[in-house]
């Protein structure tokens, strides 16, 4: 059995759609003459539909009404594409609609409920109720358009098969009961479909719906294959494979046919977009082979990651984190930031689910590197001003190269003062201000 998964980008108009479900065809053709088995289907939000959804989570009870033009902004795209793929289809535009009055009621309900001091953990649930439906429309769409084309698809909520903790935005699973709900699904569809198609990134919790982390389809898929042992992954992107660095940021980039699986957990775990950290290690485990493949040119080869010894071709490798915040903790006393110090620190990050992108530590400061997201620093700040004094330096970028040499780092830093550095014999890391 296959997994493909399919972001948000190879899916984001009626067009990709298409070339999406050729591509699920074509494989499909080839599966058919050597298999019976269905081939499983990940799917994202559609385009941007993560980043829309996430403006009209409630953090108010007026919520509903400043929002509306964002809410028809949403039903306009989805009824769009799914009117340009198959038109004149009632049931399929009912369907969309159908879900997105189920949106609105969650987000009335929710609102409803939001009084004036919204804590953390309560935005993180109405989060995931919302923002789930992005995947939820998407898969619906897709579905009923490759049973349209006469490829018998099987519809399946992921929030009944990836079973998590209650952690909500950032769902840990549950593999006990995730394993039994994904064989189950597997027992009862007998090969009966030649596609099982589900959504990336939600998962499901006796509370809720959760999800798994941003981005996190590619974890969603690597999830699916650990539990039916997949015999491979494939993750269909807007770029050839993996590359040395983000095209966005850099020109001359090199593509990597081979990543050994750890090497693909180092970039992913710095910050390589490419693909979600916690895709790897499952797959990994099982010793499933991962592609990254282009739905551009679903021709080309793509890249593997798998049971590789060193990269082919050798060559730096570039992760580029922008709008990195860098915090300077210093103690308010004479003492030392010392063990009994740091524990704090951790506790007050972990209880925020806030990820240390570098940290560095001295007699009289700690200094940590992390994502400049107002909702989280603010709250950290605050917290950490009453134990410490806090010193920081906003608009940073957080370079990593891996097999650096001295020319290729004075190339990427092109003079900007290096406001913290840290050098391992195969890992380089930067703080600069950004360009
Ligand atoms: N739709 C989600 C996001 O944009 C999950 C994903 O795309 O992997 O973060
Ligand atoms: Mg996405």
């Amino acid at each position: 059995m296959k997994v493909f998964k399919f972001g948000g980008a190879s899916v984001n108009s009626a067009d990709a759609v298409r070339n999406m479900a050729q591509i699920v065809n074509s494989e499909f053709g080839i599966q058919n003459s050597e298999s019976t088995e269905p081939l499983v289907v990940v799917v994202s939000a559609m385009g941007k539909t993560t980043n829309l959804l996430e403006k009209l989570v409630p953090t108010n009870s007026e919520f509903e009404i400043q929002n509306s033009e964002l809410r028809q902004q949403l039903e306009d795209y989805h009824l769009t594409i799914a009117k340009s793929l198959i038109p004149n289809d009632e049931t399929l535009v009912n369907k969309v609609l159908d879900l997105l009055h189920q949106l609105d009621d969650t987000i009335n309900t929710l609102s409803h409920s939001v009084t004036q001091s919204l804590s953390h953990l309560n935005y993180n649930y109405c989060y995931d109720q919302v923002v789930s439906f992005g995947e939820l429309i998407s898969t619906t769409i897709i579905a009923h358009y490759l049973n349209h084309l006469g490829i018998s698809t099987l519809w399946c909520d992921a929030r009944q098969l990836i079973r998590t903790d209650d952690h909500y935005r950032e769902g840990r699973v549950d593999w006990q009961a995730t394993q039994h709900e994904i064989k189950n699904i597997e027992l009862k569809n007998k090969k009966s479909h030649s596609v099982v198609l589900t959504q990336g990134f939600i998962g499901g919790t006796d509370g809720g719906t959760t999800t798994l982390g941003r981005e996190g389809s590619d974890y969603s898929a690597a999830i699916l294959a650990y539990c039916l042992d997949a015999e491979s992954v494939t993750i269909w992107k807007d770029v050839p494979g993996f590359l040395n660095a983000d095209p966005k940021f850099f020109h001359d980039t090199v593509k990597i046919s081979q990543i050994p699986y750890n090497e693909a957990i180092e970039l992913a775990y710095y910050g390589a977009s490419v693909i979600h950290p916690k895709t790897v290690k499952p797959i990994q485990n099982k010793g499933i082979p991962l592609y990254i493949r282009s739905f551009i040119t679903p021709e080309a080869e793509g890249s593997s990651v798998g049971d590789y010894r060193t990269l082919v071709p050798e060559t730096p490798l570039y992760i580029f984190a922008n709008n990195q915040i860098l915090l300077s903790i210093l103690p308010r006393d004479y003492s030392f930031i010392a063990e009994d110090n740091l524990q704090v620190i951790f506790g007050i990050l972990n209880e925020l689910g806030i990820r240390v992108n570098l940290m560095q530590n001295s007699a009289l400061s700690f200094s940590i590197c992390i994502n400049n997201n107002p909702l989280l620093v603010q709250p950290l700040i605050e917290r950490l001003k009453h134990l410490f004094r806090v010193r920081y330096n906003e608009n940073l970028q957080l370079i990593t190269i891996r097999y650096y040499t001295q020319e290729v780092i004075d190339r990427i830093v092109a003079g900007r003062p290096i406001l913290l550095e840290q050098r391992s014999r195969t890992t380089e890391q930067l703080i600069v201000p950004a360009q």
